[in-house]
């Protein structure tokens, strides 16, 4: 998607050959019409999937998640990472983070996901495929079905794009990165 490629070419920051910052347009100050073309892209692309829930993970994914609800007109559901007291019977699962090289817990509640489900998983990031992974553990728990997963900005060299290639599902990646680094900045996988 040429406008997410030439946002991140002018504000993105590449911190290092691992790990791109993006908190000026997408993950902390958001891009509100960047957002809104994003979702359009993610809706067209799965509109005959039969989508009946958008899936994220609190809190980067939840704007270009809500932007392709929207279009879908689906809610969007995302996983929390705490535990709130308010949750009745949460469906938990432990995911890794690549960010903070911890681990932590997602939590959904029970009743907000059904058999009869079928989700789209989207996120702004895809790295080792932790987060997708985990969402999918969530959704298999709920009996539900994973029909697609959606990510603004994939980079390739990682594992998580065989980890959704694997599993056979429609996926769809607004950006990919072949490679990047501070020195040479970003490499575009075409
Ligand atoms: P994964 O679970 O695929 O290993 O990593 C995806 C998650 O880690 C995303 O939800 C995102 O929050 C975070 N992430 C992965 N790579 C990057 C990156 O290069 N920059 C930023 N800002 N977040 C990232």
């Amino acid at each position: 998607m040429d406008q997410l490629k030439r946002v991140i070419e002018q504000k993105g920051k590449v911190l290092s050959d691992q790990v791109l910052k993006v908190d000026s347009f997408l993950n902390h100050q958001i891009d509100a019409d960047l957002m809104m073309n994003m979702g359009k892209e993610f809706a067209d692309h799965f509109k005959n999937s039969g989508i009946t829930k958008v899936m994220t993970i609190e809190s980067g994914g939840i704007a270009p998640a809500l932007c392709t609800a929207m279009v879908l007109d689906v809610p969007l559901l995302f996983a929390k990472k705490a535990e709130p007291s308010t949750m009745k019977h949460p469906l938990t699962t432990s995911v890794h983070s690549f960010t903070k090289n911890k681990d932590y817990k997602l939590c959904v509640e029970s009743e907000l996901l059904n058999s009869s489900d079928v989700v789209l998983f989207i996120d702004d990031f895809l790295a080792n495929g932790e987060a997708f992974k985990g969402i999918c553990r969530l959704v298999d728990q709920a009996g539900a079905r994973m029909a697609g997963a959606g990510i603004c900005i994939e980079k390739a060299w990682q594992n998580g794009r065989q980890a959704v290639l694997e599993k056979g599902m429609d996926y769809l990646a607004l950006a990919s990165i072949a490679s990047m680094s501070p020195e040479t900045g970003i490499v575009w996988r075409e």
